[in-house]
């Protein structure tokens, strides 16, 4: 059967596919996007997105628990998990709606393939279709762009398998019952997440880590204030651990078993999530087929421009490697765009990686950290501000954290860390900062709108020292 022909095919319906299939199509381009599950891929379906929405519920559950700190007396909540679900899979669902609306009537250029699509060549995918009466289909363009982003790596532990465990993905697809107690396997930042979550939603949660800290790519005196946080809510640590193996009983009781410096050490628990980091879906892409070559760890080879060596294909979002977020991959796409449709080149290495871990308080970050800042000989000050000394936060009773900032020679901002309710937003203003090259005392001289959590802008240079 001869390949059907397009202008540009995009595998993998995910945070950079969507939105090039759409810039694409609006140029005249005929574009064929093929998706093997859930059309918006992993933020939507079974990372971001879901994660927040269950958050929010045990953010609820946490207001309500503590209100009598604020002069409100309220009972113990009744957390009802099946509603909590329910509301998460009608928003996933709409979110779903949406986007095969966008993609099936609103751009008539677009063909929506559901298959899983892999190379027979540099040019041409085969694709396995999900309506087997149909079969499969090549296709062919002289574009190809690559968004099959990444999924739960899953270590080699004995039993675990046989043990059934939970991932991202099967937890927030598929989870009904409330784990009475959720052992985490992995502390950084999806653990922390889901074990604030399940703790304030009843749970008993043991995060297991090999690491000495929680977040341990963070700068210690950063992520351990979080830990901290944590274990005050009763979430259970058990840190330089090695997994070793897993077992479940008659009785439905998990046991892991797991090395510590100090001996063996069995823990039990009635769901183990594996949160351990990350692998990227290029395993039945074929690649090799078409002359793209990956790193030892499988994530497809790119240049400045996100171009794969073999012509006229590219590797967007989390697949390429790289920091991965919802808005990395969002601002691949537009890099891909903007090269293709308005010839206006753009390195991706240039732009700033801000995140927010979704804890409460958050953790934003932008730019260097201490020990970043260390390690490539950056001379900088910092100034820490506890968040008790903030207006706003008194007043609303959440004095829990810090916001740090690193200030460099030129007295610009070189980078900050904020864990501190609002620390995702408060974050972004230092990054704005950052953006427009503002010097730090044009911050503190900002006539901000007092009594908002902003004015930390003007106070959180305090304490600039030297840093090393
Ligand atoms: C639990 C969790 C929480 C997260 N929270 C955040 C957050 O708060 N903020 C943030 O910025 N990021 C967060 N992330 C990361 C974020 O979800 C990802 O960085 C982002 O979704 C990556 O998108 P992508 O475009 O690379 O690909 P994806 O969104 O992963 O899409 C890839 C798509 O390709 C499809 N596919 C794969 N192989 C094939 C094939 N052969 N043929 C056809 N289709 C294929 C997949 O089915 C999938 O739909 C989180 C991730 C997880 C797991």
């Amino acid at each position: 059967m001869p390949a059907t022909p397009y202008d540009a095919l995009i595998i993998g319906s995910g945070q950079a596919g969507n939105p090039l299939a759409y810039a694409l199509a609006e140029a005249g381009r005929r574009v064929a996007l093929i998706e093997s599950a859930h059309l918006g891929g992993s933020c939507v379906n079974y990372g971001c997105a879901p994660t927040k929405m269950l958050l929010a519920s045990a953010q609820r559950a946490h207001l309500v628990r503590t209100a009598g700190e604020l002069g409100i007396r309220a009972p113990e909540p009744v957390v009802d998990f099946a509603a909590i679900v329910a509301r998460k899979d009608r928003l996933t669902q709409d979110s779903r709606n949406g986007i095969e609306q966008s993609l099936t009537t609103e751009h008539p250029n677009i063909r929506l393939v559901r298959g899983r699509a892999r190379f027979t060549a540099p040019n041409t995918l085969h694709v396995d279709l999900h309506d087997k009466k149909a079969g499969h289909e090549q296709l062919t363009a002289p574009l190809i762009f690559i968004n099959t982003g990444t999924r739960a790596a899953v270590p080699l532990i004995a039993g675990l398998e046989a043990s059934g465990y939970l991932t991202n993905d099967t937890l927030l697809l598929g989870l009904t019952e409330l784990p009475e107690h959720l052992l985490i396997l992995g502390g950084s930042y999806i653990g922390v997440e889901f074990g604030q979550m399940f703790r304030r939603l009843g749970s008993r949660v043991t995060i297991i880590e090999t690491s000495a800290t929680l977040m341990d790519r963070e700068d210690t005196d950063v992520s351990r204030p979080l830990q901290e946080l944590l274990q005050a809510e009763g979430v259970e640590l058990v840190l330089e651990a090695e997994a070793r193996h897993v077992s479940r009983n008659e009785a439905d009781v998990l046991t892991l078993t797991v090395d510590t410096p100090g001996g063996e050490r069995r823990l039990r628990g009635t769901h183990l999530l594996v949160a351990t980091g990350r692998v990227p879906n290029t395993d039945a892409l074929d690649l090799q087929l078409a002359g793209i070559p990956t790193d030892e760890d499988g994530y497809v080879q790119v240049d400045d421009d996100l171009r794969t060596p073999a012509k006229g294909v590219y590797a967007l979002g989390d697949v390429k490697g790289g920091p991965q977020f919802t808005h990395i991959s969002y601002d691949d796409y537009r890099i891909v765009r903007d090269q293709l449709l308005h010839g206006r080149p753009r390195n991706y290495h240039e732009r700033p990686v801000p995140y927010v871990v979704f804890t409460e308080p958050q953790l934003g970050r932008i730019g260097l950290s201490k020990d970043q800042a260390r390690e490539k000989g950056v001379p900088f000050r910092v100034s820490r501000l506890p968040a008790s000394t903030i207006g706003r936060a008194v007043e609303t009773g959440r004095t829990e954290g810090f916001v740090e900032v690193l200030v460099g020679d030129d007295d610009r901002l070189l980078g900050a860390a904020v864990l501190c309710e609002q620390g995702g937003e408060i974050m972004t203003m230092f990054q704005l900062a950052m953006t427009g090259g503002l010097r730090y005392q044009q911050l503190e001289n900002l006539v901000v709108a007092h009594p908002t959590w902003a004015e930390v802008l003007n106070n959180a240079f305090q304490k600039l020292g030297r840093g090393q």
